[in-house]
């Protein structure tokens, strides 16, 4: 079976430099082990995802000379599958709903942090500080009868005590030059959110489900994703699905050594191209040259 590669960009915004070089890495790891290059549109946040800059996905890679399976895979059309996913986690009792609004849960933390350190997950936020695993269940279906809002969460310390000693193989780095075989850390992320009311999904779970039906067998994407490999490799476990290799790559870097923004527009592939960038240029630039 050939290796199969995918790019999954988010349509929120048009691609910069650091897309260019993950599609371009993606597409010529393909290419030399005579692999698949498939297209996976991540759009499940309906307000920031827009047609036209998927529109603009389409052509920029075009542009960069980059050929991809098609169709493209769009999350947006997929909620089934993950809703399947979710109820598949809930029936092993591993997700509870949490009422509270970001407003409370940023007081509950301040609360927290006054009291002392409150841990934050790899990406600098705040783990969870609230108590609604403990809710009665006559409670949260008041709550919900109610109408209110809610987060559905993975109940780590629970996944936790029945998943140890989870590993994935690294062919890339990790911001900490982690190679090899990797220990996961899910309980970094304390009660990662799986889902929402409005939105029967989440990153995490929808690349996980995404990947494993699509059978991408080596995942090539920015060290900024590398942390959460772990909580991947904790879902891919608990639904029974196989688990890729990855190979997490550097970032590209404005000057000021800032990670790129789809806001900044001196890196923007389009910006770039009206600029008289040629496609080779601009593997130059990211120093695929
Ligand atoms: N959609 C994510 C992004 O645009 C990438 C997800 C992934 O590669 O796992 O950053």
């Amino acid at each position: 079976m050939p290796p199969v590669f995918r790019f999954a960009p988010s349509p929120n915004g048009y691609l910069h430099l650091g897309h260019a070089y993950s599609a371009l890495l993606n597409f010529d790891r393909a290419r030399e082990t005579g692999g698949r290059l498939l297209l996976r549109i991540e759009d499940i946040d309906a307000t920031r995802c827009r047609p036209e800059f998927e529109t603009a996905i389409d052509e920029d890679l075009a542009w960069l000379g980059i050929a991809w399976e098609t169709p493209a895979r769009r999350q947006s059309e997929h909620f089934a599958d993950y809703r399947a996913a979710l109820e598949k986690l809930s029936a092993l009792g591993l997700v509870y709903p949490a009422f509270e609004s970001r407003a409370e849960i940023a007081k509950l933390v301040a609360a927290r942090e006054a009291d002392g350190l409150w841990l934050r997950d790899p990406d600098g936020a705040p783990l969870y500080p609230g108590d609604a695993k403990s809710l009665p269940a006559d409670e949260r279906a008041r709550l919900i009868e109610t109408g209110v809002p809610y987060a559905l969460r993975l109940d780590m310390a629970a996944v936790c005590r029945c998943v140890a000693g989870l590993t994935w193989s690294e062919l890339g780095e990790g911001p900490g030059r982690e190679h090899g075989l990797v220990a996961a850390r899910p309980e970094a992320w304390g009660d990662v959110i799986l889902a929402r009311k409005e939105t029967p999904t989440s990153y995490h779970l929808s690349v996980v489900v995404d990947d494993a039906l699509q059978g991408v067998s080596e995942v090539v994407r920015g060290q900024d994703l590398f942390h959460a490999t772990s909580v991947h490799r904790l879902l891919q476990v608990l639904l029974d699905l196989p688990a890729p290799t990855y190979r997490h790559h550097a970032l590209i870097c404005d000057e000021a050594g800032r990670k790129l923004s789809k806001s900044s527009r001196s890196t923007g592939l389009r910006e770039l191209r009206v600029a008289g960038a040629s496609p080779v240029d601009i593997r130059g630039l990211v120093g695929l040259g």
